[in-house]
């Protein structure tokens, strides 16, 4: 039993963020330099990260809450319109793969059942796994609010998974390696190239456990084939 992330594991997600938080400094470059905004932004997402979940339409309210608030009130309807546009485009862009991952997964779905878990908005992650092209390889998709540990148990619970046969692969070590580790499962660290601050995990946890780390999703089967313990 494979469980799989899916956002910068499977297929690339950050970088739509990225380039629309640069559309947005450029919108409120009249009020706010481009690190104020940033700061700004984050601290709106952080603050209602709760309110909003995590996904594309959360990070709009974001932004639409950051532009009145460094304007002053003065930012545009049509301005606010713009930043709804941009999360519209967002949900409709074309799914990119990380490199080896539809190879991979042709193989991987020959030796395991593979159960993406995914965080975020149901709508959103539903609708990449129906455009990504490779639905048919998974066993089953799980959206979860928050991947913590009781979320992870519930999953696995409900799909009839003992966790001591779970492997989660994934690039967050704070959402796919510490909550299955923390319940007894094995999970495999895929560095992504950026990590979102949301995602840092906490030192300490990180330095109490061990857990492999992979430089491509390539060397998933060979690595699971191998049968390594977590080490
Ligand atoms: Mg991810």
């Amino acid at each position: 039993m494979l469980g799989l992330d899916a956002d910068d594991t499977l297929w690339e997600n950050e970088e739509r963020f990225h380039e629309v938080e640069a559309r947005f400094r450029d919108l409120v470059s009249t009020w706010a330099d481009g690190e104020t905004a940033d700061a700004a932004l984050l601290a709106t997402e952080r603050a209602n990260i709760a309110r909003h979940g995590y996904g594309i339409k959360g990070f709009v309210l974001s932004m639409e809450l950051t532009a009145i608030e460094l304007s002053g009130g003065a930012v545009t309807a049509a301005d606010l319109g713009r930043i709804i546009g941009w999360g519209h485009e967002m949900m409709a862009h074309p799914i990119e793969l990380l490199d080896g991952v539809a190879e991979t997964l042709d193989v991987l779905a020959g030796t395991h059942r593979l159960l993406v878990v995914t965080k975020g908005d149901l709508g959103d992650q539903l609708g990449k796994v129906a455009r990504c092209g490779l639905d048919h390889l998974f066993w089953h998709v799980d959206v979860v609010p928050e991947k913590d540990p009781e979320a992870y148990r519930r999953v696995l619970a409900g799909r009839g998974i003992d966790p001591a046969e779970f492997t989660m692969v994934g690039n967050s070590v704070k959402s796919d390696v510490l909550p299955v580790l923390a319940i007894g499962g094995r999970a495999v660290h895929l560095p992504h190239t950026t990590t979102w601050v949301f995602e840092e995990p906490d030192p300490d946890e990180v330095a109490a456990v061990d857990f492999p780390v992979l430089g491509s999703f390539r060397d998933l089967p060979a690595f699971l084939d191998g049968g390594d313990p977590v080490s």
